[in-house]
């Protein structure tokens, strides 16, 4: 277990501030050296704001000095994924289209981690617009996995992933829209929690598909996570699809419950194309479960099989709507070459998106487009209905289900060309999104070539403070977490 201060947990380093131990700007400057140590082969940051950040640390170790320290994350450096605005700083989205963008205001969550005293630290590389489950996607070029530079960091959240295996953050922020928060905390060896839809504001994130994006943190612990979620979640009148609920305490509540629970397993997740090493992983937790007197019980998904196509075409349809905003003339890249206002759609256009990006927008266009609506889009809402009722119908007699979070370990840069190939690593995460439920992945164990492997719990809406305490349970029990790759 390493010592170092980059390495340590929230809690941890929220006692270690507290009782004056360390200050806010030794800790920020060990974050600051860390990146500048190893970044350069991770390559996890778009930017970062070294002055900025020292700036906020001081401002901290003043608030404690003179008793007003906000509480635990206070003086804590926390990396943004560069789709999350912050007042003044870069907002690229990985994109040449907002190369030179900068956030005029802060996101909601930005906002509420500053209000909690953070130190608000980088921005971290994905996939352009959040579209990719590698990170390879991005303008600025790939991301390393830390445990493995040949190897991607998974993605769209790479960087928030990378980051914080490698010690550049205490706890990052992700976006998750089909299963980028959760795929790269597998891949990287991190706990990522995607909550309910709603329960965190979406104002100032970047929309990719808004009707299955939601933000949440990357940590080393659930108790981590749950100290993030309970700064960042909450009803937000600035975000009309966010809920208005009564949230509880979730650091008391994921470290304090103990279950047992009933637990299912969807059959239809354990098939073809699940890696025998993660198999093997997953099934190991399992049995951790059921020896703590958890009740497991096999359950069915039925209509699993058709997840992907329809996060396909309800995905590509919003980015297609979301994205036409980036037109070349209020803001992001304007072509120099375009003669006429039509000529500076087509080519800021052609010259700003990526091919990905491209892909999906054409894809999105053509399943919304008259003649289609109804074959595609409008179908494809309908089977939404019953995925999510197969997930509801799931819960009359378990309270979570226990799934791999992704089908394979990392796998090398560039080893998967072929879109669809990379569009089957989210096979396990994608139905949770289009069900709107809130699903963490937990480090299960490692690969024998040292890989890390993650578990899937996935909770009832707004059961978050249950699946932490799943998490937490199974992390008491097991090192996993705490194992730090060697750079
Ligand atoms: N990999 C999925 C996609 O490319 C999910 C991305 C995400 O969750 N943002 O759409």
């Amino acid at each position: 277990m390493a010592t170092d201060l980059f390495y340590k947990t929230i809690a941890e380093l929220g006692c270690l501030l507290e009782t004056k131990a360390i200050s806010s700007a030794e800790l920020t400057q060990a974050v600051i050296a860390r990146t500048k140590a190893v970044d350069g082969k991770i390559k996890a940051f778009n930017s970062f704001d070294e002055a900025d950040a020292l700036a906020q640390a001081g401002a901290s170790d003043r608030r404690r000095a003179a008793g007003d320290a906000r509480g635990i994350l206070d003086g804590i450096p926390i990396g943004l994924k560069d789709v999350i605005s912050a007042a003044g700083q870069p907002l690229t989205a990985s994109s040449r289209m907002l190369a030179n963008f900068v956030s005029p205001y802060d996101a909601t969550v930005t906002a509420r981690l500053k209000g909690a005293g953070a130190v608000i630290w980088g921005r971290l590389n994905c996939d352009e617009f959040a579209m990719g489950s590698s990170t390879e996607n991005s303008a600025f070029g790939p991301t390393a996995n830390p445990w493995d530079f040949s190897r991607v960091p998974g993605g769209s959240s790479g960087g928030s992933s990378a980051a914080l295996a490698a010690g550049e953050a205490i706890a990052t922020l992700g976006s998750d829209t089909g299963g980028s928060i959760r795929q790269p905390a597998a891949l990287c060896g991190v706990l990522g929690l995607k909550p309910t839809y709603g329960l965190v504001s979406r104002y100032g994130l970047i929309a990719f598909a808004s009707s299955l994006d939601q933000i949440g943190p990357l940590t080393r612990t659930a108790e981590d996570a749950a100290i993030m979620l309970g700064a960042i979640a909450g009803h937000d009148p600035l975000d009309s699809t966010s809920f208005k609920t009564d949230l509880p305490d979730y650091r008391a509540e994921a470290t304090t419950r103990r279950g047992p629970w009933r637990l299912g397993i969807p059959k239809e997740y354990f098939g073809a194309g699940l890696d025998p090493e993660v198999n093997a992983a997953v099934e190991q937790a399992i049995a951790f479960y059921r020896g703590h007197g958890c009740e497991i019980k096999e359950v069915s998904l039925p209509h699993t099989q058709y997840c992907l196509d329809t996060y396909y075409i309800i995905a590509t349809a919003e980015a297609s709507s979301n994205l036409a905003r980036y037109d070349g003339i209020r803001y992001g890249h304007r072509s120099k070459d375009a003669t006429d206002a039509l000529d500076i759609y087509f080519k800021s256009r052609a010259e700003g998106f990526g091919a990905e990006v491209k892909r999906r927008i054409i894809l999105g266009t053509y399943v919304l487009s008259s003649g289609y609506y109804d074959a595609f889009y409008l179908r494809a809402q309908k089977v939404r209905t019953l995925i999510r009722q197969d997930f509801l119908n799931a819960y009359k007699e378990v309270d979570a289900l226990l799934t791999p979070t992704s089908p394979m370990p990392a796998f090398k840069i560039g080893e998967k060309s072929d879109p669809l190939a990379l569009y089957l690593c989210d096979i396990y995460t994608i139905g949770v999104n289009l069900a709107g439920l809130p699903a963490l992945s937990v480090p299960c164990g490692f690969t024998g070539g040292g890989l890390p492997i993650g578990l899937q719990l996935i909770g009832r809406p707004f059961d978050e403070a249950n699946l932490l305490a799943m998490a937490h349970t199974y992390e008491q029990a097991h090192g996993w977490s705490r194992r730090c790759p060697v750079l």
